[in-house]
């Protein structure tokens, strides 16, 4: 198999070739690297590459798979899924002896002294990790744009933003950079961007995986979650991610399933999952500013499931417009905590101006980009001595009532389904200056994390030639589900049009002549 065609694989397929010996990790992952190199200047997904430490971790695998081939068919079976398989993290997952910045100029030059949980447990798996990719800064923002770094771009349209904050994560998966990439998620940072670029992407439940090395935002709100190019890929990343460790204690010691075992490789057994599925469809979903493209394709994934035999249910959350108020009172607290531990001294960039309070203004001044202080001082009101009762307690309240909106819903359906973004990708710089308005693009992916629920986005068809998500929403530690709803819904729109295009600027991104993202903002300024 040529370099090109290595790169088009799902991570089942590699994992399939890599067994029957077909390929080797190695191949697979330079094949990874030529792509990366050859597209990622106008796209700029990336943050750091570690190419050594990548090529060390494929040669090991390949050791592993000879070592197995070598033992027969029953070792090669119990060879875990991702053994071979290139994985991009994003850029707050904390590695060893490699830069983990989280997209801000505060942790330049930081280098990880530890392995996050996730580290560990990919290493574990085999699993191969070329680099990191950009974000927003500390996970703040839908568009990637708030990098200190600059931004990414959306490979359908280099013209348009990626989403976030995990946007690079996302646009290295659907630009074929790599199979697999890892996202947080705190209030749509997996999903939205999984839409906007069209890819598969998975909130688990909150305490479904470890926080421990992962660098915090809303530590109430943050999960870490897979992207994948479809269901079963996603799956198998997090089944190895997933479960109890010690160093987290919001880490829940409930059993994680055998999810990629379960989901069906046939289309019709995975199909036959949705006869008599009772789905809620919560009317609140459908939000002022919805783009009536996205609102026609999540209808009409609807009306499919329906002819597919699911039982669909209107359903109402009530509290669902009180989500972003909510969420920009807590969100924001929490930031304002976890951030204080940027002073200068411990961790990365420094600066130094006379006594011990002049370093650390100069420091933080310097070192948080706009959006980040922004937080910080919504964060710090909310929590001062005379606002707390009025905001973060009245926000912790209509939390508990946002959470008792899902519960009802859960009594008569198994899941819900909802667009997961009001909008396809928007141009770059379009929401820059409107916080508000780059603040809407979660209103129906929030009151999930508020919730602490898992939510899933896939692809369901284009609305002017850009991508759209369609999200499950399910019960707490019920992935499951949402996997086989996926699956499903993959099943039955397998042979559609739309699933056969290629991002449409695949090919600009291989011209050296096309500017950078950063160079394509500063010309629209
Ligand atoms: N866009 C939301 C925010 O800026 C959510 C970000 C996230 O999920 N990390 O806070």
């Amino acid at each position: 198999m040529a370099g090109n065609d290595l790169t088009r694989l799902r991570a089942h397929e590699m994992a399939a070739a890599l067994r029957a010996g077909d390929v080797s990790a190695r191949e697979l992952l330079e094949a990874s690297l030529a792509r990366i190199r050859a597209t990622d200047r106008p796209l700029h997904a990336w943050a750091s590459l570690d190419e050594d430490g990548a090529r060390d971790a494929a040669k090991a695998a390949d050791r592993r798979l000879a070592a197995a081939r070598g033992a027969g068919q029953e070792a090669l079976a119990a060879l875990p899924g991702l053994l071979g398989i290139p994985v991009a993290l994003k850029d707050l997952v904390v590695t060893r002896g490699l830069p983990s910045t989280a997209g801000s100029r505060i942790l330049g030059g930081f280098v990880g002294p530890y392995d996050a949980h996730i580290a560990e447990r990919l290493a574990e798996a085999g699993a191969i990790v070329p680099g990191k990719t950009n974000m927003d800064e500390f996970a703040m923002g839908s568009s990637t744009e708030h990098s200190a770094w600059g931004p990414t771009s959306n490979p359908w349209d280099l013209t348009r933003v990626p989403g976030g904050s995990s946007g690079g994560s996302a646009a290295a998966v659907a630009s074929y950079h790599v199979p697999l990439g890892i996202g947080t998620d705190t209030g749509g940072s997996i999903r939205q961007p999984a839409a906007l670029c069209g890819v598969v992407g998975l909130k688990p439940t909150y305490g479904r995986v470890s926080r421990y090395g992962i660098i915090a935002f809303a530590s109430s709100l943050d999960q870490i979650g897979p992207f994948g190019r479809d269901t079963r890929d996603a799956a198998t990343l997090l089944q190895a991610i997933a479960g109890r460790d010690e160093r987290d204690s919001t880490s829940a010691p409930i059993p994680v399933p055998d999810w990629s075992t379960e989901l069906a490789a046939n289309d019709d057994e995975a199909a036959g999952w949705l006869r008599g599925a009772r789905i809620g469809l919560p009317r609140q979903y459908f939000v002022k500013g919805m783009e009536p493209g996205v609102e026609a394709r999540v209808r009409e994934a609807v009306a499919a499931l329906e002819s597919a035999g699911a039982i669909i249910v209107e359903v109402d959350l009530p509290h669902t417009d009180y989500g972003l108020a909510t969420y920009y009172i807590i969100a924001p607290a929490e930031a304002s905590a976890n951030l204080a531990r940027y002073d200068g001294v411990r961790f990365g960039y420094s600066e130094h101006e006379g006594d011990v309070l002049g370093n650390y203004l100069a420091t933080r001044g310097r070192g948080f980009g706009a959006e980040v202080k922004r937080r910080i001082m919504l964060g710090t009101y909310a929590l001062s001595a005379g606002y707390y009762d009025a905001f973060y307690l009245k926000a912790q309240k209509v939390r508990t009532l946002i959470k008792a909106d899902f519960d009802a819903a859960f009594a008569s359906v198994d899941a819900l389904v909802a667009p997961t973004s009001p909008t396809v990708a928007f141009p770059l710089g379009a929401r820059l200056d409107d916080p508000v308005a780059m603040y809407l693009s979660d209103a129906c992916t929030l009151p999930v994390n508020i919730a602490g629920l898992p939510g899933l986005s896939v692809p369901c068809g284009l609305s002017d030639r850009l991508p759209v998500g369609l999200q499950f929403i399910g019960r707490a530690w019920d992935e499951g589900t949402l996997f086989h709803l996926g699956r499903a819904y993959e099943a039955i729109t397998a042979d559609a049009g739309w699933r056969r295009l290629d991002p449409a600027d695949l090919g600009a991104l291989e011209d050296p002549a096309t500017p950078t993202p950063a160079e394509r903002m500063a010309a629209h300024a």
